[in-house]
């Protein structure tokens, strides 16, 4: 299954729970950027020249770990799963994701991955063009949004409480770049069932994705 949508329209969260649910894999794509992202904070990589960015991109190893209950993610043998959360990260993340050549080096290992997984039971990979240039020809595709507003209260809720206009601001500026740039914007996919979240709870997300999941297989 692929799922795309919006910064904190709880798409992570519908996934680890339907792949729980359906017992597949999970592929966190954003984590991947998010890690890229990392790496280059490290080297001291301007992250707004996109040609020096596209210069290192292919030089740490990234491995991502696919159980939905503990998926992990480890670049240049750093496990960073806590260090890409950081409000550092999430605001370099998206110039980042915009790189050709960073997107084309993370298709090629999410294409692997998924080609790994189809063999093995199944996977629920999210993202923001998952269902339209990595994998468009999984068989449920999704597009999960939420309002602003209920977007910033969940986020702020996770982050212990931090200022809710400033969240959705960063929220809303990400949304800006994720879906203004050239190489595969966020766009609802072909074929994707939009699923407006902003009045469910998560396990009602969940309920519902998954009876789409068997729906589909039926
Ligand atoms: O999903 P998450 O919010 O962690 O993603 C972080 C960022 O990674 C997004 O804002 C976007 O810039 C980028 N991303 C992307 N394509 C994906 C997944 C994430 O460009 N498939």
């Amino acid at each position: 299954m692929a799922v795309d949508g919006t910064s904190g329209s709880g798409k992570s969260s519908t996934c680890r729970g339907v792949a729980t649910r359906l017992g597949l894999r999970y592929l966190d794509t954003g984590a991947q950027f998010r890690a890229i992202t990392w790496w280059m904070l490290r080297e001291g990589v301007d992250v707004h020249d996109a040609e020096a960015v596209a210069a290192r991109c292919d030089e740490a190893p990234i491995v991502s770990g696919t159980d939905p209950s503990g998926p992990t993610i480890e670049i240049d043998g750093v496990d960073v799963a806590v260090a890409i959360r950081s409000d550092e990260v999430t605001r370099h993340v998206s110039p980042v994701s915009t790189v050709p050549a960073v997107r084309a080096r993370l298709l090629e290992l999410q294409r692997a991955i998924i080609e790994d997984a189809t063999t093995d039971g199944g996977i629920v990979v999210e993202g923001r063009d998952i269902g339209s240039v990595v994998w468009p020809q999984a068989d449920v595709k999704l597009y999960l949004t939420a309002d602003t507003e209920a977007r910033a209260l969940r986020r702020a809720a996770e982050q212990g409480g931090s200022d809710v206009a400033a969240t959705a601001q960063v929220l809303a500026e990400r949304d800006r770049i994720d879906s203004g740039r050239a190489t595969a914007p966020l766009v609802r996919a072909d074929g994707a069932v939009h699923v407006d979240t902003t009045p469910y709870s998560l396990e009602e997300v969940i309920d519902l994705v998954v009876g789409l999941v068997l729906e589909a297989g039926s």
